[in-house]
């Protein structure tokens, strides 16, 4: 049995030692901060004497999280050797280097990520409370979760219908909750976000916003999960810098959307970049999912896209569904009716169930 004295000596020789640790991780953390201005500015502690004022009065355990805390802070780096001179390489928050395991985003209660797989389905548009409910009711007795519909649309001329805005949102959030199904809706700016957030379970960066930093780093401080879509033209690079942006700011939340790239190519609205979906998946822990829908923009193609999305590892569909598509005020040609939906649905679950 050890002595109380001995017990003594021994802590006082822990508490040394936490404290050249924590001064020299300190010091660390300084000279990484001054390689990389973007390292956070830590718990507002600019001086070494104030930090050690304050950890002085550190429990162990306190000591023991904030020396990981440094660490972990100062170790988002690494050196590269380029012919013999050592030059500092970042380690993206996104990439598998800096965390291994899979991020799951999890949606009241909803797994996205965990290795089941996820729809994301409703109308391109909120039009009414009437039009989003038949949607949902449709959608939730098919296993939906997951409501979609624009409020705030991005359309490509300011004549055509622009969304019912936060009306339109109040109806998707009401409909939603009545059938226990989550909301993911684009927000385009920061204005519309406070007013929004009540309303809305995954906030979805449009393909147009993608390259929209200030508003990447509003939405890396919220606590929400984003869906951020793929930038029209982005490259693969471009798209998981966009989600960087986020995750820098500490929402750790990110859904990736491969929806299409524009290209030459005219037979469809745009090219799927299919290969993009395991190659984030390589590149990045964050989920993968495709938008059949506005990256065919041919309903004869959907449940072709949805499947090869399946095969190739992505997490989740999302798609457009209307009750009436040919009288949609946005994307008309490309939403599914109920009875396409039906036969939608058969053929993905029959693909599913025949890989098992
Ligand atoms: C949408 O999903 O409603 C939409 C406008 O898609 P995208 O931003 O991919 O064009
Ligand atoms: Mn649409």
């Amino acid at each position: 049995m050890i002595s109380l004295s001995s017990m003594m000596g021994l802590k006082d020789r822990i508490d040394e030692i936490d404290k050249e640790l924590l001064h020299l991780v300190y010091k660390r953390w300084e000279l990484v901060r001054e390689a990389d201005q973007n390292i956070s500015p830590n718990m507002g502690y600019t001086s070494m004497d104030s930090w050690t004022r304050f950890v002085n009065d550190f429990s162990d355990t306190d000591r023991a999280k904030a020396i990981k805390h440094f660490m972990t802070e100062c170790g988002n780096f690494k050196w590269e050797s380029n012919n013999g001179v050592e030059t500092q390489q970042r380690t993206m928050l996104y990439s598998r280097e800096y965390q291994p395991e899979n991020t799951v985003v999890k949606v009241n209660g909803i797994s996205i990520g965990d290795g089941s797989f996820s729809f994301i389905m409703g109308p391109c548009a909120v039009e009414s409370e009437e039009q989003v409910y038949q949607v949902a009711d449709k959608l939730k007795k098919k296993g939906v979760r997951f409501l979609r519909g624009g409020a705030y649309k991005p359309r490509t001329s300011p004549y055509d219908f622009q969304g019912l805005g936060l009306e339109g949102l109040k109806i998707l959030a009401k409909v939603a909750r009545r059938k226990g199904m989550s909301v993911v809706t684009e927000i385009m700016c920061e204005e519309q976000l406070s007013a929004a957030l009540p309303f809305v379970d995954v906030i979805q960066v449009g393909s147009r916003n993608m390259h929209n930093f200030p508003f990447l780093k509003a939405l890396g401080r919220t606590d929400k999960p984003i869906l951020l879509k793929r930038g029209l033209s982005a490259t693969i690079e471009e798209f998981k810098l966009a989600a960087e942006y986020i995750l820098l700011e500490g929402n750790a939340n990110v859904i990736l959307c491969e929806r299409g790239i524009r290209t030459f190519e005219t037979a469809t609205r745009n090219t799927l970049d299919i290969s993009a979906v395991p190659i984030l998946l390589q590149e990045t822990h964050l989920p993968v999912i495709v938008d059949v829908t506005h990256s065919t923009g041919r309903k004869d193609l959907l449940a072709a896209a949805a499947k090869a999305s399946i095969a190739i590892g992505a997490v989740g569909v999302m798609a457009e569904v209307h009750p009436n598509p040919s009288a949609a005020l946005s994307d008309a040609k490309q939403q599914m009716n109920f009875n396409e939906l039906d036969l939608f649905m058969k053929d993905i679950h029959d693909y599913m169930y025949s890989k098992v």
